[in-house]
């Protein structure tokens, strides 16, 4: 998570006296990157996935399964085992993976060795490449460990045992946390100190609230029996009595509860800047819905709760906005009432095409005044100036003591200091200093899966999408106050099946790039669009005929007459999007919208694929559908459904150490493909073989 280097880190009282240094130092690195790097062009895709882990601890006797602290004897270990691997074959080099420290004591992340290409062999490659992973971290723990793809740990956070070793929340010095100890954190100086300064910055401990999940015999009103209400360590302890822990909710109250949770995360180099512009902006709608689809967080701190994703735990984790900001004083010391964490959605498009009609940025947009002057100033356009002074209206959190001055020509750490705190949806990256690293785009919001069968369709799915989106030139753009319903809605419990999410009803280019740039507004007249009309359905490819794809590359401008309003944006902006199913959103709705994968499909059929790689191909697009039309669970349903059909459950929402050892004993066969779960996972998925492997 972001980056990783050496010094004494600053607590925040002596930190903010630095604050306006590295921004000022930021803002000049980043005009250095943009300076040298904006005309760079011809990068061709390469892309990254990158998968965390929790290690757990079976206690098989007590029937405990736990997290296990054991990152920093993990990871030495992975590191000199891939090294060697490298060394015995330095030609295979590029395959061995690279695992990385997390937030969490208990957690790991993996990356591919190096970053794969856009060639079908690669992205066919991509769920043995994330198996083997897997394999390896396996083979390195002891016996009754396992590395597991769980997005939240239903008891993390619960009174008694739940960390191998046992650590009393009351050393908690980082986060005063009533819940968790200090030992769930990676002692790397990063980790604590972002931890406390969270804390120390907003004037209290973070508060998330999540509703319960009332079930049959849960208490009504539910005031939580496991909270030390009374527990007086620290001086924020009387905050959850003192109206910081909701009835009905279940209260988490430290940055370990978000960033201890796992994701799929998946990076995408551009060809450019503007390609990662228009890449961006593309996949900002695609952000809620990815986290509908792969919804996998049901339960928090021993309760199941009424949402199924890991977002908005985060979100709350690390907001670090005072009262001030929060909107809760008025202003005196802070400059903005600030609408959002530093974790959250989007919340600006990018692009300075027309097809980003300027009403789609409709949401409260604050930015740093004198950052955008400069960055204006030194030539960058009205939107990607704004994107970047909308990350400076946050302070730095972790500052180095010996990395105070810097070489602002080769160091780019005081931009990465503000850049790798804003967590949004998607991140823009800029080239790091000194690299062959081009422009890139960084898709955040999917939930890890428990198998990498799950990883690699929807890592897989995302990255066709990105070159669907740039083949054929689609436009997905609504209002971005849409986008933020949507990241509510998803989080709801079961929102695949009940929720509705705003979509676009029109995605295809009406008339190519030329006409975009010489449109006028000529009409106000909701917009024909007979291009989509005309090949929605021919080029949608489902049961593996070939189909008629032309139409894709070279719009037929005689097809149409009078597209330029919807394109250039003059046409009434609410007729553009309405509310669609997430099955209608991923399989179309029968009309004009061929749905994301209907999308995927078509620009696989204008490739050249041989009949074996389609077969494969389109047994990852199924299982994207399957989830969508609901013929498959998400991991989030599936989670539930497992606890409420335990024979120990008592209808309380209460996930006991046996529910949830049997859960994540469970989770493991399926994993393995010793446990059969056709309404999760399709009837032929083949388990992990754990024998016999390096
Ligand atoms: P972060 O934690 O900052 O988001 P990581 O370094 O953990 O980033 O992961 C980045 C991902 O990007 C990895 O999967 C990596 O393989 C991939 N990647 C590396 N180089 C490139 C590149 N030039 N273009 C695109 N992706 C890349
Ligand atoms: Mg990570
Ligand atoms: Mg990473
Ligand atoms: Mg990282
Ligand atoms: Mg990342
Ligand atoms: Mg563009």
């Amino acid at each position: 998570m972001g980056l990783l280097v050496l010094g004494k880190p600053l607590a925040w009282e002596d930190s903010k006296q630095h604050a306006a240094h590295v921004k000022e130092h930021g803002v000049a690195q980043l005009i250095n990157i943009w300076k040298r790097l904006k005309d760079r062009d011809g990068d061709q895709l390469l892309w990254g996935d990158e998968i965390e882990y929790m290690i757990l601890s079976f206690d098989d006797e007590n029937k405990n399964a736990k997290l296990s602290l054991c990152q920093a004897d993990l990871l030495p270990k992975l590191e000199s085992l891939t090294t060697d691997l490298c060394s015995k074959d330095p030609a295979k080099a590029g395959t061995i993976p690279t695992f990385h420290p997390e937030y969490g004591r208990y957690m790991i992340e993996s990356t591919p060795g190096s970053p794969y290409t856009g060639s079908l062999p690669d992205l066919l490659s991509v769920e043995q490449d994330m198996r083997f992973r897997r394999v390896l971290a396996r083979q390195h723990m002891k016996p009754n460990q396992l590395p597991m793809t769980i997005t939240s740990f239903p008891r993390l956070g619960v009174p008694g045992v739940f960390t191998e070793p046992y650590f009393d929340p009351s050393d908690a010095v980082s986060s005063h946390s009533l819940f968790l100890p200090e030992e769930i954190t990676n002692p790397h100086a990063r980790f604590p100190t972002l931890t406390a300064n969270i804390r120390r910055r907003r004037g209290s401990k973070v508060a998330i609230n999540l509703p319960i999940f009332h079930d049959t015999n849960t208490p009504k009103p539910f005031i939580d029996p496991t909270i030390p209400w009374d527990r007086n360590v620290y001086k924020e302890d009387s905050e959850a009595k003192n109206g910081a822990a909701l009835p009905d909710h279940i209260y988490l109250d430290a940055m370990g509860f978000g960033m201890g949770c796992c994701c799929l995360q998946i990076t995408f180099q551009a060809n450019s800047l503007e390609e990662a512009r228009s890449v961006y902006d593309a996949l900002i709608p695609v952000g809620p819905i990815m986290l509908a689809l792969t919804a996998a967080a049901p339960a928090y701190r021993g309760y199941l709760s009424d949402v199924d994703c890991r977002w908005n735990v985060i979100a709350g984790s690390v907001d670090d906005r005072t009262e001030e900001e929060r909107g809760l004083k008025p202003l005196k010391n802070n400059q903005y009432v600030i609408p959002k964490s530093r974790y959250d959605s989007v919340d600006s498009y990018l692009s300075s095409d027309p097809p980003c009609r300027p009403d789609y940025n409709d949401n409260v947009f604050l930015y740093d005044q004198p950052v955008y002057e400069r960055l204006i100033e030194a030539g960058l356009d009205e939107p990607l100036a704004k994107h970047f002074a909308h990350l400076y209206i946050r302070d730095p959190l972790v500052i180095f003591s010996d990395r105070i001055d810097q070489d602002d020509e080769n160091s780019t750490d005081h931009f990465e200091s503000i850049q790798s705190t804003n967590w949004q949806t998607l991140r823009f990256k800029p080239p790091p200093a000194g690299s062959k690293i081009g422009w890139r785009v960084e898709f955040r919001s999917m939930e890890v899966q428990i198998t990498d069968f799950e990883n690699a369709a929807f890592s897989v799915f995302i990255v066709l999408l990105s070159r669907a989106i740039l083949s054929f030139g689609l436009n997905f753009y609504i209002p971005i106050s849409k986008v933020d319903e949507n990241m509510q809605r998803a989080q709801k419990r079961n929102a695949v099946k009940e929720q509705r999410f705003w979509f676009r009803k029109h995605v295809y280019p009406l008339g190519n790039s030329v006409a975009y740039m010489h449109s006028t507004p000529t009409s106000s007249s909701p917009p024909e669009s007979p291009v989509s009309d005309g090949f929605g359905q021919s080029a949608i490819v489902d049961g593996g005929q070939e189909a008629p794809t032309k139409a894709f590359s070279s719009p037929d401008q005689s097809r149409c007459p009078s597209p330029l309003s919807s394109v250039s944006g003059t046409g009434r902006l609410e007729d553009e999007y309405e509310e669609m199913t997430i099955n209608e959103v991923i399989n179309g709705n029968g009309e004009d919208f061929p749905g994301l994968v209907g999308l995927v499909n078509a620009y696989l059929n204008s490739l050249d694929v041989e009949f074996e790689q389609k077969r494969r191909m389109r047994k990852y697009m199924d299982f994207v559908k399957q989830r969508a039309n609901g013929t498959l669970k998400t991991t989030a349903t599936w989670i539930r459904e497992f606890v409420r059909s335990h024979p120990t459950y008592k209808f309380d929402s209460v996930v006991s150490q046996e529910i949830n050892y049997d859960l994540c004993k469970a989770l493991d066969e399926l994993e393995r493909g010793v446990r059969r779960a056709n309404d999760l996972l399709p009837a032929d998925y083949q388990g992990t073989n754990y024998e016999g492997c390096p």
